[in-house]
Parts: structure tokens; sequence; C-alpha cells
């Protein structure tokens, strides 16, 4: 069993945990701010660039560029998305910097993106936007941003330390600031205490557990069960993105709960249900095009009516946009369907809601700072700028905005900071323990558990929610909890051992679930993502609140705050009095 004195040592100035948007433009920007000499270190669980959902975005990266659209409207868009819970400077951020970001993106990292005849960049529709302002590469839009990120931090020096598992944030003694991270070096299976005077981290969220899900298998909520564990506020953690169209290619396949992007909603999709009817338009004015949250109620509600285990889902259908003109423009997605054998391109292909995105996460101010210091946090790991609802092709505007923001802020920083510090030995220990603990139990089996765990969430926490469903996905969760601390993991080699990773991951997921679940008994009305069929109503936008989760001696608590209308309030706009309400041809 490793003990302290087991512990490697690396020392750096700056920290960066994870590799998606956020880490990647967290690096650079640091190397462009910090004084000279300043050492940037990057860790991640995976492979620098191959790992981490900015890798999987396929629709693309919302940016107001002109052609009537403005950063005021992407902001409005925004904010009603997000049923007026958004903090609304992080949201005006995101919209103001995704311009600046994505001139960066093209001129200064080389990304190329799709290009009207006229040279001027093709933005696409995406629900919920009264504007095309969707800017992509085809629908792999994901793979162009990330590479080019990848070779641009390869090319210079950063301290690159790949299959490192974060699995603690370690305080000073007196609690005040960050002194460094555990880590796991998966390779051997050793243990690094990493110290840095700033920390960003951008682990990236991801609701992996639930039944259905879309993020990458490396995301598993670890970022916040470390905030979590410090001591650290969770806002808006009830908020779970469901995206309406995941793949159903049954249950031998990981390919199942994988996306359909928006854009094939966007583009006219049609959801048809099992009698064979298009039942948007019952739902919603908007159809299809209304926003994730809308879509996959309905999508959910068809499915409860049909109500047969053989056939779970409803299908998406393009064949009346062509099938050729489908093929060229959604190469991707119709290759993926094929490969599964079914035609999106002529045919029907069967889709399920899917848990996709998380909107909550750790409390920060607009410049990445929280609660501790010298601990930033930035992507999905951050909560705040889309309140209950991120729309679509804000995710990726989302991580790259504020973690460039993060890097900047991270490089001015440290010029006034001293020496590293020293991290608190009783803190180390117990997290070193925390890890350490199914090396002390006899070895079982992780995925059953974990396949418990998600069948509770789906079933219990999921699209909708009721206090008494909710009570029993708590009782669910805590049986998981508890029945993993009993599953020990064979410890003869440490050197990926996978099977204790599992155990990590699961950990992490079953910490988060109870926030999840504790947030979303404590907000009794709908917004947004959070749907509760016993508190079907808004609730006063005038008077929104968040949740706050904190744990304490062990215990979870949830509190609400007054969201701060800074820029608008409930039912004004800032926008012109004779601005059109929609862009959108087809709305
Ligand atoms: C299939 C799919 C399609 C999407 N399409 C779109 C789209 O079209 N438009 C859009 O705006 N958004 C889209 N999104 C959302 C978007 O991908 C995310 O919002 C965004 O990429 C998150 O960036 P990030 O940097 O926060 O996290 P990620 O890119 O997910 O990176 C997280 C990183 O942290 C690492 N990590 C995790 N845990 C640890 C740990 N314990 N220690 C060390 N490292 C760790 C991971 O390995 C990874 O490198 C999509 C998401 C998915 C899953």
């Amino acid at each position: 069993m490793p003990t302290p004195r087991d512990i490697d040592r690396h020392d750096t100035d700056i920290l960066i945990l994870g590799t998606g948007g956020a880490g990647l433009f967290g690096a650079l920007h640091a190397l462009q701010s910090a004084p000279e000499g300043t050492r940037v270190t990057i860790a991640v669980k995976g492979l620098i660039g191959k790992c981490g959902c900015t890798r999987m975005v396929q629709g693309g990266y919302n940016v107001a560029l002109g052609g009537g659209d403005t950063v005021e409207r992407h902001f409005m868009d925004t904010i009603q998305g997000g049923k007026w819970l958004p903090d609304q400077d992080m949201a005006w951020r995101l919209c103001e910097k995704a311009v600046e970001r994505i001139h960066e993106l093209e001129n200064e990292l080389g990304c190329f993106f799709d290009r009207n005849p006229d040279g001027t960049l093709h933005q696409k529709a995406f629900a919920g936007q009264t504007a095309d302002r969707t800017v992509h590469k085809a629908d792999l839009t994901g793979i162009e941003i990330i590479n080019r990120l990848m070779e641009q931090v390869l090319a210079r020096p950063v301290e690159k330390l790949q299959d490192h598992r974060a699995v603690g944030l370690i305080p000073t003694r007196d609690g005040a600031a960050l002194a460094g991270v555990l880590m796991i070096d998966m390779r051997t299976g050793r243990f690094r205490l990493v110290r840095a005077k700033t920390v960003l981290m951008a682990t990236g969220g991801g609701p992996t557990m639930y039944k259905y899900h879309t993020p990458s298998g490396d995301k598993t909520m670890d970022g916040l069960a470390m905030a979590l564990r410090a001591g650290l506020p969770l806002r808006d953690m009830e908020m779970v993105q469901f995206h309406p169209t995941g793949l159903l290619a049954g249950d031998h396949t990981r390919m199942t709960g994988t996306v359909l992007e928006e854009g094939l909603r966007g583009a006219g999709g049609q959801l048809i249900n099992h009698a064979g009817q298009r039942f948007m338009f019952d739902y919603d004015g908007k159809g299809e095009r209304a926003t994730r949250d809308v879509v996959s109620r309905g999508i959910y509600a068809e499915m409860r009516k049909n109500n047969n285990p053989q056939q779970e889902g409803v299908f998406i259908s393009m064949a009346h946009l062509g099938p050729d003109w489908v093929a060229q423009k959604f190469a991707g997605m119709v290759k993926r369907c094929a490969d599964c054998g079914f035609d999106l391109a002529g045919g029907k292909v069967e889709v399920v809601p899917t848990a996709h995105y998380f909107m909550g996460g750790v409390v920060v101010d607009v410049d990445t700072r929280t609660a501790l210091e010298g601990l930033y946090v930035a992507g999905e790991d951050a909560g705040g700028a889309h309140g209950s609802n991120r729309l679509g092709g804000n995710g990726v505007a989302n991580s790259t905005v504020f973690g460039g923001i993060a890097g900047d802020v991270m490089g001015a920083d440290i010029r006034a900071m001293g020496a590293l510090r020293e991290p608190d030995p009783d803190a180390l220990e117990a997290e070193l323990a925390r890890a350490c603990h199914p090396l002390t139990r006899t070895p079982g089996l992780v995925q059953p558990l974990r396949k418990q765990l998600q069948e509770v969430m789906w079933d219990e926490v999921g699209v909708m929610r009721t206090a008494a469903g909710l009570r029993r996905g708590l009782a669910g969760i805590a049986e998981v909890s508890d029945a993993l601390m009993e599953v020990g993991v064979a410890s003869e080699s440490l050197a990926f051992n996978l099977t204790w990773h599992d155990w990590l991951n699961l950990r992490s997921l079953c910490d988060i679930s109870e926030v999840i679940a504790r947030a979303a008994l404590a907000r009794d009305n709908s917004r947004g993502a959070h749907y509760r069929e016993d508190f079907p109503e808004t609730g006063a936008m005038e008077d929104s609140w968040f949740t706050v989760a904190r744990q304490s001696g062990g215990a979870v608590t949830v509190d609400r705050a007054p969201v701060q209308f800074t820029i608008v309030r409930p039912g004004e706009t800032i926008l012109p009095e004779d601005a059109p309400e929609t862009l959108v041809a087809a709305q």
C-alpha cells in the first residue's frame, strides 16, 4: 500500500488539468501572459488531443459575426434559453469573447471552417436560437479545433503529464489556498504530487452516470467531486442537459447513446413516434426546433406512451430533405448511422434522449477564479454561463473562451505570488487513503454497480422528476455507493490497472449523483433542463434563484442564491426596439 513517502513530487508554476478546449486554450494563453521562464504543466487522464468531449464536437461553435446577428442577440438567446438563470456577466463574456476566439482559432491556430461562396464563414441553424450563428467544419468541428490546438501546444515548451489522473486537491494547512494536486501516473500506478502556484481545473464535467449518455468515457465528474471534497460551492447541480437525439442501437454497442447532432433538426429533420406520427408540434410551437429540454421531454413522453421495451425510442427522419443533400451535409452522422446499420439519409433512425452536458459546476467569477486561492475553473466544470439550459454551440464556445481567460488571468496572477505553497500533510494523507481504499478490500466487480447507478439515475433523476422518485434515487445512489466501498480491486500491479480507475470513476459519479439528486429535490419548480412533474411551473422569473450545494462533514447541503439581473431583467430585452424577433427564415 503506497504511503505519503512513496509519492513522487513535481513542481511547476501553472498546472492545467485536462486537455479539452478549456485546458489547451488555458495552456496557450498562460504561456502568452506569464512572465518568461514560467513553468506550465498540463496533466490529463488520457492522451493530449485524444480524450475529452471537445474532440467530439459535431455541430459547431456559436458566435455572432454580423449579417444582422449581434453579441446582444446571442446574449439574449443565451439568457432566454437558460430561463433567466445564467450568471449574466458570464453569459455576456461568453458571447462577446466568442468573436475574438473564433478569429484566434482561424487566424492564429489555423482551423479551417466551412465557408460561403463569398468567402465568409458559413453559419448554420441550431435550435433555440434567433440567428444562424453556428460556425462549423461539416459535422466534425471538434476534431478540427482540438487537432489544431494540440499541434500548437505540442510545439511549445509545456510539460506534459499524460495518462495522469488527478485524484485530490491539496490545500495549505490553513485551508486558505491550494498548494497542489495529487495524481496517479496511470502508466505505473505511482502517486505524484504536483505543486503549483495556480491550477486550472478543466476536467469537463461529464454526466456519464446515466444509462444513455454522450460524453467520452474518460469523463466521470472527477473535477467536481474533487471540488466538492475541497469544500467549494457548486451551483445549478440539478441541471443535466439531455440531448434529444441519442442513437439507440441496442445494448451490445457503445454507440448507443452517442449523439446525432442538433443541426439535423435545425435543417428540418422530423421526429416520428411509433404510430408513424410527427409529434413535436403537440408539445411546442417550434416543433423539432424547440430547445433541447423541450424536445427531450416530448420524446420521453412519447416513449412512456408507447411503453414497449422492444421499441424504446422514437425516430428521426431526414429523407424528405433529399438523401443526397443529407449525405453531403451530414457525412459524419450518415456514416455513424450506417456503421450501426441505419440509413439516416434515406430512412429513419431510432433515437432516445441522452445525457449530454452538465450546466452545473463550480462557482466562479467572470475571470474563472474560485473561492480557493490558486484554483481556477473553466469549461464544463464551471457553472453559471448557461443557467438551466445550454444552447447547442455554446459549449465549445464556453470552454475555449473561458479556458483562454483562465490562462490570461493565471499568467497575470502568478506575478504577485510568492513561493510554492506547502501542502497540508493530513489532507494529502486523507486523499491518498481515499484513492487506495479499494486496494484494501477483497476484489469484486465494479461494472454491475456502475450499471445499477446508471439505471437509477435514468429512472429517478432523469428527464422528468418527482419528489418521490428523487428520494428513491437518493436511496439507490446510497446503495451503490455503500456497495462500492466494499468492492476491492486486485493490487498486485497498479500499472494501467483499469479496474482501479473504473472504481475511482464510479466513486466520483456516485458523489456527484447524490448532489444532482439533492439539488433536484431542492428545486421545487421546473426550469430548463430540470422538470418536476409535481412542480411543473417555472416560478416567478423576477424571483429567480439558483441552487448552491456544498459538502461539509461528509453531508451535502443545498441553499438558494438569488440571480442578479446585472444586464437585463426578465421580460425586458437589450435588443433595439425595431429588432426582428428572429432572423431565421424557418422560425
Ligand atoms: C458528442 C458530443 C457532441 C458535442 N457537440 C457540441 C457542439 O456541436 N457544439 C458545442 O458547443 N458543444 C458540443 N458538445 C459539448 C462540448 O464538447 C463541451 O461543452 C466542451 O468541449 C467541453 O470542453 P472542456 O474543455 O470543458 O472539456 P473536455 O473537452 O471534455 O476535456 C476534459 C479533459 O479533462 C480530462 N480529465 C477528466 N478527468 C480528469 C482527471 N481526473 N484528471 C486529469 N484529466 C482529467 C479529460 O481526459 C479531457 O482531456 C458536444 C459534446 C459531446 C459529448
